[in-house]
């Protein structure tokens, strides 16, 4: 065991271990993985530990204690996570810990209003698993996604915002004038003003076998995965910004990595594509689309693909695959709020509410300002709004913007 790392002993196949595994990974927190099957030591000391039981995951942490099948919640407990807020009514309460949310924070909070921030998995959003950002300003030699999030969360810590952790905003909705949420353990918090800054997750492709082989040769998150592929050969589906650095990304570790696109051409920067195409690990193959994940013994080892010109198919032999194949808004919270979505489900702000010059209700005597959701007080930035740009400076520089109009906003009510 490397020092100060959680062990996490377990399986392939066992979907408990997998869900811990998340939990570790979507907050950044690393450890180390064991599979007892492969690993007779291991096997032996999990059985040695649980009275001749092979239970699994068995979660071994620096210290020595240890948890058998542990719940989320009992995780989150065990690691010190925040999940209670010490009041329940905010002057502010902003859901998600990205750069949007976190930036937004800073603002309020440096202004005296009294937030509350709530992110369910690790600050710093997508931005926190995204290996280097390369154009972020002030950075000339780019900075880790990680170590960015990191440098946010501890800056809304120092201006004294309340962060809560491994809590899921499951609700919103409004009490006469208040704005509220409620978590997925039950409960409900309410302020005068809130900010929507969930942001937006990976799509998937809905086909046979995703499921089944997620976590087992199917991921969505290179930083996360690509060490497992060390001189393997992987997949990746997709033709935008994402699948382009993620596979720049993946040749670190594997030997080979094979860029399927269903276009005839990259919807990526032109750079990322040049260093793409340029890369000598990397074969690109064009108007190729993914039809079956197929594996053996519980891990993916083939795909089933066919091109879409000649409409030949064939299995592509691979020891991994990553899907990168666009965002879904994270706006399912906002089921019967009452906020307008665009046709993507991502949230309308602002001007483009405006209908002919009519305004929503509740819009008696302005405006939205330029970040408001279509319920006055609610306001949205970031990935999870329509039209957003999905770059992590201009989410933190809706984050700012949104600060400033919900200042304003708190003067009037
Ligand atoms: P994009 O929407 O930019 O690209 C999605 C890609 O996946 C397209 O090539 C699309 O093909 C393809 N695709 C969609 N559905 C399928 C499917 N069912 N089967 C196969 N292929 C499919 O998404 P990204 O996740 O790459 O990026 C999201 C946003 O984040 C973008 O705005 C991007 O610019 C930004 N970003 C910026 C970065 C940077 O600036 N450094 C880094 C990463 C992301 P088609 O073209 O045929 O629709």
């Amino acid at each position: 065991m490397r020092e100060q790392e959680i062990v996490v002993y377990g399986a392939h196949w066992c979907p408990d271990c997998r869900r811990c595994k998340q939990f570790l990974g979507e907050r950044q927190i690393p450890y180390q993985s064991v599979d007892v099957e492969k690993d007779p030591e291991a096997e032996r000391f999990v059985l040695e530990k649980n009275q001749g039981k092979r239970l699994i995951p068995m979660i071994v942490f620096p210290d020595g204690s240890y948890l058998v099948d542990p719940s989320n919640a009992e995780l989150a407990s065990k690691l010190g996570l925040k999940t209670d807020a010490a009041r329940s009514y905010y002057d502010l309460i902003i859901i998600g810990g990205g750069p949007a949310g976190l930036t937004a924070a800073v603002y309020t909070a440096r202004e005296a209003i009294d937030t509350l921030l709530i992110e369910h998995a690790a600050f710093g959003g997508q931005a926190a698993g995204t290996e280097t950002l390369e154009n972020m300003p002030g950075f000339p030699d780019g900075v880790g996604g990680m170590e960015f999030s990191n440098l946010l969360r501890r800056q809304a810590e120092r201006f004294g915002v309340e962060l809560l952790q491994t809590q899921e905003v499951v609700r919103v909705y409004r009490k006469g004038f208040y704005s509220c949420v409620e978590t997925s353990d039950g409960s409900r918090y309410s302020a005068r003003a809130l900010l929507i800054a969930a942001g937006s997750r990976y799509q998937h492709l809905d086909i046979p076998g995703e499921d089944e082989y997620t976590g087992a040769g199917v991921h969505f998150c290179a930083t996360c995965d690509a060490p497992f592929y060390k001189g393997k050969r992987v997949a990746v589906i997709g033709g935008g910004n994402s699948a382009a650095e993620e596979s720049l990304l993946l040749t670190r570790f594997a030997d080979q990595v094979i860029i399927l696109v269903r276009k005839g051409e990259f919807k990526a920067t032109r750079i990322i594509q040049e260093n793409v195409l340029r890369n000598p690990k990397i074969q690109v193959r064009w108007h190729t689309e993914v039809k079956e994940f197929i594996g053996g013994q519980s891990r993916l080892n083939k795909l089933r693909i066919r091109n879409n010109q000649t409409g030949i198919e064939e299995e592509l032999a691979v020891d991994g695959a990553f899907i990168f194949i666009g965002l879904i808004p994270n706006t399912g919270l906002l089921k019967n709020s009452g906020i307008i979505l665009d046709r993507w489900g991502f949230i309308v702000t602002g001007h483009a509410l405006l209908h002919q010059g009519e305004r929503p209700e509740g819009f008696e005597k302005r405006d939205p300002y330029l970040l408001e959701t279509s319920i006055p007080g609610i306001f949205a930035a970031g990935d999870v709004r329509a039209t957003s740009t999905k770059q992590v400076v201009s989410a933190a520089g809706e984050g700012s913007s949104a600060a400033l109009m919900i200042r304003e906003y708190l003067k009037e009510v």
